[in-house]
């Protein structure tokens, strides 16, 4: 399945849930089952990816989480994800919860 790149956005006021991984960043490690980037997922972006940010779609059904900068995850707008970048389901209910 492939999901697009562009047209996303921070999802907002996520910064007090929490998940039974203990970060969104083990979170994601641990469902996408792959190891953690090296850089931010938002294209034109090269600074570290330090978080997991919970990002949606109005093309895309349900939240999900990428491997983000704190930079890129204080963006307002609309933003385009480099492509081949691993999406991680933020519904508890499916993963981890
Ligand atoms: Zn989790
Ligand atoms: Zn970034």
């Amino acid at each position: 399945m492939s999901i697009t790149a562009s047209g996303w956005s921070n999802k907002k006021g996520t910064a007090d849930r929490s998940c039974n991984c203990g970060t969104w960043k083990d979170h994601w490690i641990k469902y996408s089952g792959k190891t953690w980037p090296m850089s931010c997922s938002v294209n034109g972006c090269s600074n570290s990816a330090t978080l997991g940010a919970h990002v949606w779609n109005p093309a895309v059904t349900g939240e999900k989480i990428v491997p983000m900068c704190a930079s890129c995850n204080g963006l307002t707008g609309s933003f385009d994800l480099k492509g081949g970048i691993t999406l991680e389901s933020a519904n508890k209910s499916e993963t981890c919860g």
